[in-house]
């Protein structure tokens, strides 16, 4: 029934869009607001509820303080949890929440509990059924690669080290955390001393993060328990940070840890969602998803150097244009060879990069076509927070996580910078206060292209293939195919605006628009009209 139900309201969106298209050219452009818009594309359906969804990186730090204090907190989330909804996001990813003595927090000294920062377990669990009641899954950042030196099973081991008599060998027997890391006489790689002692501890990413051992079924135990106790508060899964250093330099090491941390995470909950960090390029990505791992951040596509940067940064040459769209194509069938149950998992932007506006040269059109080609890839997408208002960000780390722009005056929830934070000089596309109010805004535009994503699931369950016989000179062409289900996106990604002939294509029907510049996208008898950076989403007409 709910299938059925499904092909109804299709039908009834595409004969009203189609019928828009035609008697009032320019309906998919300045004449309807926003949330008109937005209400047009949600009659083309809705997301199943399973693990492809449209997730949201949350730095809590900067992100919006509750009680003043100027750190961000999770009352402050929570308080923003319709502006999410509103957004279309349906799923959160946290970065670490847990006690530690850094502001980002990613070296853990107790993994049972809240950072008092950011608030309190019972906060936690309000955060949780508050996105219940939205249909917003969580996932929370899982550190395992290392934890604090601060952390009790690291200073137990050091200080019976520090307490072993003179010419003694340390016996695990006496103390089982000494197997939990890497101690040695020897100076190795990331090798920092143990203090008061001739021993050395391996430390790779900083003295306050010594790496663990994933050798020792003792410490598998204590991660099975972790992941165990946060499940039971009901979060949907993990993001698994540093995968690829678990074994620094060995693929075939962490590909072995990475199977493992899928098998445990499924005995506890089936459908638990893990994504790793595995900061590489297309080749070793598709290597890693032999691990069985659901999904690993597609850093093929995303950061300074992916092929979203590298296509945005050409627009308007043909010749890299048409590459998006057989990239796609290559990426989905590797990843797909290596794992058939792979979830892809795009972004942008993460807290460790430079945020896409300073990418795409701070042109409000490409960010925008940037934000699409995201946010339309399949799998589960991720947004950086502050990308849907094309923040900056750029230089030191915690220039990367600056406070989420609710307002201009920087007040009523904006945090205090992290320390060290270099804010922007200036924000030329205003903060959210601003951008509500313009339907050109790169913040309405971001919620079009949520809403097209969250409205058809072919785009983020399809398989992606070159549309060979559309990709043409800078429009890029992709089709995607589920179940019985396909659709034909076409980009112009191009400052002019491009036609594309669809006289082969009469059994397609256009399902829906995305304008950057605010004018319209148009088909007139069998050629499509797309405005600059204008997107087209075409479906089967009998669909
Ligand atoms: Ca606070």
């Amino acid at each position: 029934m709910k299938c059925m139900h499904r092909i109804l309201c299709l039908l009834l969106a595409c004969l009203m869009l189609t019928a828009c298209n035609t008697t009032a050219p320019d309906s998919s452009g300045a004449a309807l607001d926003t949330q008109q818009k937005v209400d047009q594309i949600k009659q083309l359906g809705e997301s199943p509820d399973d693990n492809y969804r449209t997730y949201y990186e949350v730095f809590v730090y900067s992100f919006c303080d509750s009680d003043g204090d100027g750190i961000g907190d999770i009352p402050g989330l929570v308080s923003k949890l319709d502006y999410l909804q509103n957004l279309g996001i349906r799923g959160l990813w946290l970065m670490p929440i847990h006690p530690s003595s850094s502001y980002h927090k990613y070296n853990v000294e107790d993994y049972y509990a809240i950072d008092p920062a950011y608030g309190t377990m019972e906060d936690f669990e309000t955060l949780i059924a508050e996105c219940e009641k939205r249909d917003i899954h969580v996932i929370i950042d899982l550190v395992l690669n290392h934890t604090a030196s601060e952390h009790p099973w690291f200073k137990e081991a050091v200080s019976y080290l520090q307490n072993l008599p003179a010419g003694a060998e340390p016996n695990v027997e006496e103390c089982k955390y000494l197997d939990y890391y890497f101690f040695s006489r020897e100076a190795g790689a990331g090798a920092r001393p143990v203090e008061g002692t001739e021993w050395f501890y391996e430390g790779m990413f900083d003295f306050t993060m010594p790496d663990v051992n994933f050798a020792s079924e003792e410490l598998w135990e204590e991660y099975r328990q972790i992941m165990e106790f946060w499940i039971g508060k009901g979060v949907a899964g993990f993001r698994l940070d540093a995968a690829k250093e678990f074994y620094s330099g060995n693929a075939a090491k962490n590909i072995e840890v990475l199977n493992r941390i899928q098998q445990t995470a499924t005995a506890i909950k089936p459908d638990c969602y893990l994504v790793a960090e595995v900061w590489e390029n297309f080749g070793q990505i598709s290597e890693y998803y032999k691990s069985g791992i659901t999904s690993i951040f597609n850093f093929a596509f995303g950061n300074v150097d992916g092929k979203i940067t590298n296509v945005i940064r050409a627009a308007g040459n043909p010749g890299t244009v048409a590459t998006y769209a057989t990239a796609l194509e290559k990426a989905d069938k590797a990843y797909l060879a290596s794992n058939p149950d792979y979830i892809d998992a795009p972004f942008l932007s993460n807290h460790d990069v430079g945020r896409i506006a300073g990418f795409a040269n701070r042109d409000p059109l490409k960010i925008k076509m940037a934000g699409a080609m995201n946010v339309l890839m399949s799998g589960s997408c991720f947004i950086y927070y502050g990308e849907e208002l094309g923040m900056p960000g750029s230089g030191n780390d915690p220039s990367k996580r600056a406070p989420m722009l609710w307002n201009e005056a920087r007040d009523n929830g904006t945090t205090n910078p992290p320390p060290e934070c270099e804010l922007p000089a200036e924000y030329p596309l205003g903060s959210l206060e601003i951008q509500e109010k313009d339907d050109l805004s790169v913040y309405n535009y971001y919620r079009q292209a949520i809403a097209l994503r969250n409205a058809l699931p072919v785009i983020s369950h399809g398989r992606t293939t070159c549309e060979t016989a559309l990709n043409i000179g800078c429009v890029s062409a992709q089709r995607k195919t589920w179940n019985e289900e396909a659709c034909i996106i076409l980009m112009n990604i191009n400052p002019e605006a491009a036609t594309a002939d669809l006289s082969a294509y009469a059994d397609w029907t256009l399902a829906a628009t995305l304008s950057a510049d605010g004018n319209p996208i148009t088909l007139d008898g069998t050629t499509l009209n797309l405005s600059a950076y204008g997107i087209a989403v075409l479906l089967p007409a009998a669909q």
